[in-house]
């Protein structure tokens, strides 16, 4: 069932009013016609409608169930990716956003390779954004994952304070006792941070940090995996762990 985004300024009583691109392809690329059902995703939730109205630029479409359906997970998981080469963290987004994560950051790291401008960073930002959204699209997800500007490294720590867990994959970690520990301290309703290194890993003042941040080291097996490989294995145990406990 086709699932569209709305600001929740588009709704008015039980009513939402869709224009712009999605008007454009609900009327013109995908022909709907009034009666035909879809669900419209606002605030979290994903109420199934009606298509009540084609007016000159706007969809009105009424809703028949709200809630109708919630894929979000129980917990919040924001990734923060050490940023990674070429087209990388697009493959990252895209994974991750189907398996649940809420937030993505890029981090400038000391051993990232690619180095980006305030220019790059910016249309970088727009296009991992779209990426975002249409993996959300995709994936039936609720809500649009949020693609949060570059940080760097001393940024994250700041912002890891917020956080209920912080899990630090890091490649010479060993035992995955320490793994399962971490991951079983996860409960409804938690944020929880990930970082992941760049391709050339953390460099040891990071891990130190992040330790001093009171990050979990956390192993993620005795092979060492790529940096995607990584995020989406990491992102992946976490929606494990909190989908288990519902
Ligand atoms: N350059 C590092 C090396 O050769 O040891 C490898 C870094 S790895 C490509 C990139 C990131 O993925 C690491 O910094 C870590 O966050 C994560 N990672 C990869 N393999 C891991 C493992 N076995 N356990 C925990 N984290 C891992």
């Amino acid at each position: 069932m086709y699932n569209f985004f709305v600001e929740s300024s588009d709704k008015k009583d039980n009513r939402y009013f869709i224009s712009g691109d999605d008007y454009n392809h609900i009327k013109n690329v995908l022909r709907m016609s009034v009666g035909d059902t879809f669900l419209v995703s606002c605030d979290g939730a994903s109420d199934l409608c009606r298509l009540a109205a084609i007016e000159s630029d706007t969809i009105v479409a009424e809703i028949i169930e709200e809630n109708y359906q919630n894929t979000n997970l129980p917990i919040s998981i924001h990734l923060f990716q050490g940023l990674p080469k070429s087209d990388k963290l697009e493959l990252i987004i895209q994974k991750t956003v189907e398996l649940g994560v809420a937030s993505i950051t890029p981090v400038a790291m000391k051993r990232s390779i690619v180095k980006l401008d305030d220019k790059k960073k910016k249309t970088k930002r727009e296009r991992w954004q779209a990426i975002a959204a249409a993996a959300a699209k995709q994936s039936k997800r609720s809500v649009i994952p949020e693609l949060c500007e570059v940080l760097s490294y001393k940024q994250f720590i700041e912002k890891a304070k917020d956080l209920d867990l912080l899990l630090v994959p890091y490649e010479c970690a060993d035992k995955m006792a320490a793994t399962v520990d971490a991951l079983s301290q996860i409960k409804i309703g938690m944020n929880i941070g990930i970082i992941i290194g760049p391709e050339g890993g953390f460099d040891e003042t990071e891990i130190n940090l992040a330790k001093e941040a009171g990050g979990k080291i956390i192993s993620l097996g005795e092979r060492i995996l790529r940096t995607e490989t990584a995020a989406i294995t990491a992102t992946a145990m976490c929606m494990l762990y909190s989908e288990i406990k519902l």
